[in-house]
């Protein structure tokens, strides 16, 4: 690097670091203004610019650019501390600092190259850092693992591999000449067809949006996703019995998908131990793969061991007895997108499915670290666990517990506020809740989501528009039993529980009155 070009990077972190955190005073919006979008937009080059178009700016311009018309047109969802819309994280700061270090050495972690590098190697220390911190027990019992872009591509592997794994098991044992090739070598029709399977279904329970897309990447078809709702009133459940005689079926293969949590609510399909037991029973009895998409939610494992959060402990436990795992690092870790992880207990029904045809030189034979090629989508591959890792060194089993902690609170201190207030209803159960009680809620189940609706539809109508249009909190609108409804998702590590309360209490009794006042 020559001095000139490191000088132009020093000044032009600093200004982006000053620009990020400008400090008016005023805490940062949430949104950006439609000035400030419509000022980038028209800032865009576009060929209509004639000979301009395309001409280089240089690097001073364009970071004038990029600080003047991109950033101000970005919105708040890393530098509010009230961006609670989809499931959205920010950045610590160590990884952020970490992510810097990542495009400076702008390593290619594909191969792993003990004597050249140690990127697969911390790779790995954080993949078994966030094991422990999940308890979901020893890294020899994971073989597979791996960092990916996200819980999509995460469940995309985790949808592959359940495919490879139920039809390599019935590929096996019809035989037929057959027995030496594997489901990914075959073909999903081919395999099939030996194996006696006309069908290859996904069982699950109000499964999130991307493992329909998961089911269509990996060939099984979106169809192929079944949901298997416990009950009108908890759907996010999965109804066990149902799902025991989906799998007695002849001739139908399943992959049985749990969601832990429900995007919306925070539940999650299976109620603990004994739930967990009972599938791995049947997966193991009928051949099925058992697959948890476990995004946000399996970091309740995470909280700390106290009375506060024993139910969601509960509820969580028995995840271990997966057959793979998704987890989002982007999420409740807040490192910066994209940053995903994939475990799986079967390291090689993984490299089956993912094996890169190449020379023996990518081999490692005498380390139990993959080469990342081997186990994932990509081959060439960003070196995206170094967040991961530092944050997972810097915060420790602890100091994450308390992070993760103060946004529970923070969910359910909002919880609270609607709960309280006779004219929002909390979802999914407080009008039950409500009947039979009359007392106060119930939040032990409540994790980091928060769902609830005005009760006057009027303003339930336009209730996300309107709490958007502060610019002092952002959620996500969404559906609950055919009605709008208002989602909050806390990831946040910077949230102030106490101050963020007062905005959420404030805001939801100001439109009350705003409406009553009209
Ligand atoms: C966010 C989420 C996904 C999709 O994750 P991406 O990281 O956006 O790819 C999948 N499942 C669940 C439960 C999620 O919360």
């Amino acid at each position: 690097m020559t001095a000139s070009s490191d000088e132009f990077m020093q000044e032009a972190y600093s200004r982006i670091r000053a620009s990020v955190s400008s400090n008016s005073g005023a805490p940062p919006s949430t949104l950006p203004q439609t000035a400030q979008l419509r000022r980038a937009r028209a800032s865009l080059p576009s060929p209509s610019h004639g000979a301009a178009y395309l001409q280089g700016w240089g690097h001073e311009a364009t970071v004038e650019h990029l600080l003047d018309d991109i950033a101000p047109a970005l919105n708040g969802q890393n530098r509010s501390s009230r961006y609670w819309g989809f499931v959205t994280g920010a950045v610590l700061p160590v990884a952020e600092v970490a992510d810097n270090l990542a495009s400076a050495y702008d390593q290619n972690v594909q191969v792993h190259l003990p004597d050249q590098t140690i990127a697969t190697e911390v790779e790995d220390a954080a993949l078994k850092m966030l094991l422990g911190v999940l308890h979901l027990g020893r890294a020899e019992e994971w073989a597979g693992r791996t960092f990916t872009t996200g819980a999509t591509a995460s469940n995309i592997l985790g949808l592959a591999c359940g495919r490879e794994g139920v039809l390599s098991a019935r590929l096996s044992a019809t035989g037929g000449g057959q027995e030496k090739k594997t489901a990914s070598e075959l073909g999903i029709l081919a395999a099939c067809l030996h194996a006696g399977v006309r069908e290859i279904r996904v069982l699950t329970s109000m499964g999130h949006s991307s493992l329909s897309k998961a089911a269509s990447i990996v060939g099984l078809g979106s169809a192929a996703v079944h949901e298997l709702p416990h009950s009108a009133d908890e759907p996010w459940r999965i109804d066990m019995d149902a799902a025991q005689r989906e799998l007695q079926q002849d001739g139908v293969a399943c992959i049985i998908a749990l969601s832990a949590g429900e995007v919306n609510t925070g539940r999650s399909a299976t109620q603990g131990l004994e739930d967990m037991q009972r599938l791995r029973q049947m997966a193991d009895q009928y051949g099925a793969w058992i697959h948890v998409d476990g995004a946000f939610g399996i970091f309740a494992r995470a909280l700390p061991e106290t009375d506060e959060f024993s139910r969601l402990h509960q509820t969580a436990a028995g995840l271990e007895l997966a057959d793979s795992i998704t987890v989002d690092g982007h999420k409740l870790l807040n490192v910066p997108y994209d940053c995903g992880v994939f475990f799986t207990r079967n390291v090689s029904v993984l490299t089956s499915v993912c094996r890169n045809p190449n020379a023996a030189y990518l081999c490692s034979e005498a380390s139990d670290i993959q080469s990342p090629l081997n186990i994932g989508l990509e081959n060439s591959r960003r070196f995206r666990a170094l967040p991961a890792y530092a944050v997972l060194l810097s915060e420790g089993r602890e100091g994450l517990a308390d992070m993760f902690a103060r946004m529970v609170r923070l969910a359910r201190g909002i919880a609270e506020v609607v709960w309280d207030s006779p004219d929002y209803l909390l979802l999914p159960d407080g009008q039950a809740q409500e009947q039979q009680q009359g007392g106060g809620t119930d939040l032990g189940d409540t994790h980091i989501c928060v769902l609830f609706r005005a009760k006057a539809d009027s303003l339930n109508d336009v209730l996300v528009e309107a709490i958007n249009a502060t610019g002092s909190w952002y959620v996500s609108g969404t559906k609950w039993k055919g009605q709008k409804a208002v989602r909050v998702a806390v990831a946040n590590w910077k949230i102030d529980v106490t101050e963020d309360l007062e905005v959420v209490r404030r805001s939801l009794a100001k439109y009350i009155s705003g409406a009553q006042d009209s």
